[in-house]
């Protein structure tokens, strides 16, 4: 008999579902892709199939806690029914079609993996938001996205009540929480009353799947739309290469849900292999909580941005004892040599720096079974054939600086953003003859490693000379009075311009006299780099702008020295 959620696909003789070889022929351009691909009906209920028989471990397919005693464990099983009520509340009472685009404002609780899944069994286009937007930015999402459906937790709801007057497609306003609200459905009793039986829509390998949000570091977020393959199939496979998964790990991937990492390391990757996805509330990054989970709960696999390990380094680490953790990931940012020595002395651990976008996946990482290089992104992660190039599409020789780029087939790769919703100029200006670009700089050694420079905005030319900030950053890191700096340009009437830092300073150096250290952190970054990189310029401050996803953002540091808004 034909399982619900499956079809014959055009390259298989058989009802059979995809198989992890399949994905990767795909991957490599060896396979077509399928006409139809649906992440819930042809790779979760898999595994959801493989519990009974045996051939997945007893591991949870979502371990949830919320650190006050609070714990959800589902298994694929019981995903698999409780994604099918929720798909029934967003069908039927919400009166949803497929194609919809939904926007999910809601923090790390349950419910969100549950909308999510739904969201694929009925072909909606989810759309994740961090609560962190403000009435403005959900404003704009939901204008741009002619999002039909938004869905919240109760502290977003007065930012959407002052709003939603201006969103005239805004039908169905769903609300997540034990408390009802005039005007808005309740999740909860609806759900209460859902049927679990809901057959799982065949969705087309291109139709739209979810819409990300890109960190904002450079302006405003920027709406990529993926795919049902883009993300089920090609994003997913970073499960097996980068973060290393069997069915019998525990992944603790901290991003926050409305960035792309979590769709990597909290859905599709993880799930691809069956892992477990364990989530941890936390409203705020604390590191005793932090600490405290890596010792309580069994997480084999942990991803998080290069801060939280910055701030980690300031620990004793070697106090505590983690209970099974094996594997540390990075990415969304450099991460500077000296916090990847300091993480691996004091806990053994190598940390293995992934370096992606939201529009294209991951693009070099540092794979398991690799040699690291402290300081480089590592290499090119299939399927793509990374190159430097100049401004006018040349490829640059090896130890040559430039712009970071992907090269392009005759196709666009199907791992790709379909474009950034209702801006053709931008999505087209992503490409550059024969490469998509990403706007970084860096360099290739001979090897193959390649070297991140810094974004292309943030380098800074001073007398003629490009200095890339990541540089300076990680030799004023290696100082001990450093937790971590940002550098940028400044205004100088001469040079034109000059390299500024603003250093965050460690604990025993917070009453040091400021000019003699400077003094000696300029040293410090002559010595350890080519001397005309140094600082000219230093300020110290007690903490740096960052994005939600806690990323530097250089740009309101520079635009604030040369009296930019
Ligand atoms: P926006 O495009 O809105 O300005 P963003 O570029 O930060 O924000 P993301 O797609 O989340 O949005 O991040 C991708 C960017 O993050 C990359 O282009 C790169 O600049 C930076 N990045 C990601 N990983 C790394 C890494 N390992 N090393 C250096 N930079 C990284
Ligand atoms: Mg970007």
């Amino acid at each position: 008999a034909r399982p619900t959620g499956r079809y014959l696909h055009k390259d298989h003789q058989l009802w059979a579902p995809l198989t992890l070889a399949d994905f990767e022929a795909i991957n490599r351009c060896e396979r077509s892709l399928p006409k139809n691909f649906n992440f819930a009906g042809d790779v979760l209920d898999q595994w959801s199939q493989k519990e009974k028989t045996g051939e997945r471990p007893a591991n949870p397919a979502l371990w949830w806690v919320n650190g006050k005693g609070a714990e959800v464990k589902w298994s694929f099983e019981e995903l698999g029914s409780l994604s099918r009520k929720a798909a029934n509340v967003l069908i039927k009472p919400c009166g949803l079609k497929r194609g919809d685009r939904v926007a999910v404002i809601l923090p790390r609780i349950p419910e969100w993996w549950l909308i999510n899944v739904a969201c694929m069994r009925t072909g909606l286009v989810f759309m994740p938001g961090t609560t962190q937007l403000t009435a403005k930015d959900i404003l704009y999402q939901l204008r741009a996205s002619k999002a039909k459906c938004v869905v919240v937790s109760e502290e977003v709801v007065p930012a959407v009540e002052s709003i939603m007057s201006e969103c005239p497609d805004l039908a169905t306003k769903l609300l997540v929480s034990p408390q009802s609200q005039n005007g808005w459905l309740s999740f909860q009793e609806l759900f209460q009353s859902a049927s679990a039986e809901h057959s799982c829509v065949e969705t087309g390998s291109q139709e739209p799947m979810a819409i990300y949000f890109t960190s904002g570091t450079t302006g405003a977020p920027k709406m990529a739309q993926h795919s049902q393959s883009s993300l089920g199939i090609g994003y997913a496979l970073y499960g097996r290469y980068w973060l290393d998964l069997k069915s019998s790990d525990i992944i603790w991937n901290m991003s926050d849900t409305g960035w792309i990492k979590a769709a990597i390391g909290s859905v599709f990757s993880s799930w691809l292999q069956g892992a477990c996805v364990f989530v941890h509330r936390m409203a705020q990054f604390d590191t005793d909580t932090f600490l405290d989970t890596l010792t309580t709960y069994p997480i084999t696999t942990l991803c998080s941005a290069p801060t939280v390990y910055r701030m980690l380094v300031q620990k004793d680490l070697k106090r505590y004892k983690f209970k099974k953790l094996q594997h540390c990931l990075t990415g969304g940012e450099p991460l500077n040599p000296e916090v990847l020595e300091q993480w691996k002395a004091q806990t053994g651990l190598e940390l293995y720096e992934g370096y992606g976008q939201t529009e294209v996946g991951i693009i070099c990482a540092n794979q398991k079974g690799q040699e690291i290089k402290p300081g480089s992104m590592g290499k090119a992660v299939q399927p793509y054939d990374v190159q430097i190039i100049d401004e006018n599409g040349n490829v640059l020789p090896p130890g040559k600086e430039g712009e970071i780029a992907l090269r392009l087939q005759t196709t666009r790769p199907f791992c790709f953003f379909s474009e950034y919703v209702d801006n053709p100029e931008k999505t087209a200006a992503t490409i550059r003859g024969n490469f998509y670009v990403t706007g970084d700089r860096g360099v290739m050694d001979s090897d193959g490693y390649f070297w991140f420079v810094g974004r292309a905005d943030d380098v800074i030319i001073s007398s003629g000379y490009r200095i890339g900030p990541f540089e300076v950053e990680s030799a004023l890191i290696e100082h001990p009075a450093v937790v971590e700096s940002a550098v940028v340009s400044s205004p100088d009437p001469i040079r034109g311009e000059v390299v500024k830092a603003f250093v965050v300073l460690s604990a025993p150096f917070k009453s040091s006299n400021p000019e003699k250290l400077t003094l000696e952190l300029q040293d410090h970054v002559k010595k350890s780099t080519a001397p005309y990189k140094y600082p000219r310029k230093v300020e110290f401050v007690p903490e740096l702008p960052k994005t939600i996803t806690g990323k530097i953002k250089r740009n309101v540091l520079r635009d604030h020295e040369w009296g930019r808004t």
